[in-house]
């Protein structure tokens, strides 16, 4: 490795890859990314629905939808986190929470092999469980995400805001859109 062709070693998907093939990051000692831009984009990408899913294991655990993909006979699975069973009240770290509702999802199945949101509390679990999974640099970059309020637009609404600037300033400002 030569000091004009730096090089680093995706933690996801393991390929060395140039510098320039990791996003900038304040919070990391090389003020690298530890993962390559295709790999933090599906890392970026699937923290997002788990946000959704969050708000949606609550919602469907409550739905009044008639059966229609119920998988009846299922076996009932051992809850993922032992320990975290409550889900906790007011700050807690992110992980802790994902951990508990993770739990909360399979209790939920267990109780109820039948139930009309299985498909989607089973997603919703494994989204958890990768928020819960998370070391604390992808966590970190996780929340990162989760707390730049652009991202709460919908790409139509970042176009509106965006649209008087030009294009090589806006990319530098907005480098998910
Ligand atoms: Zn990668």
């Amino acid at each position: 490795m030569t000091e004009e062709l730096k090089t680093k070693v995706c933690k996801t998907c393991e390929t060395e890859k140039p510098l320039s093939e990791f996003s900038g990051c304040g919070f990391t000692r090389d003020r690298r990314q530890p993962n390559c831009k295709p790999c933090h984009e599906r890392r970026m990408r699937a923290g997002r629905v788990a946000g959704a899913a969050k708000r949606e294991i609550l919602a469907s655990a409550h739905s009044e939808t008639s059966v229609t993909d119920a998988r009846v006979g299922c076996e009932p699975v051992p809850i993922p986190y032992p320990g975290f069973e409550e889900i906790p009240k007011g700050m807690c770290d992110g992980r802790v929470m994902a951990k508990a509702l993770a739990n909360h999802a399979v209790m939920t199945l267990n109780a109820r092999p039948d139930h009309p949101n299985r498909a989607r509390i089973a997603d919703a679990i494994q989204n958890q469980s990768q928020i819960a999974d998370m070391d604390d640099e992808q966590y970190l970059s996780h929340q990162l995400y989760e707390a730049n309020p652009v991202h709460k637009l919908t790409q139509d609404e970042k176009l509106q805001c965006i649209r008087a600037l030009p294009l090589d300033i806006v990319r530098k400002l907005f480098p998910h859109v």
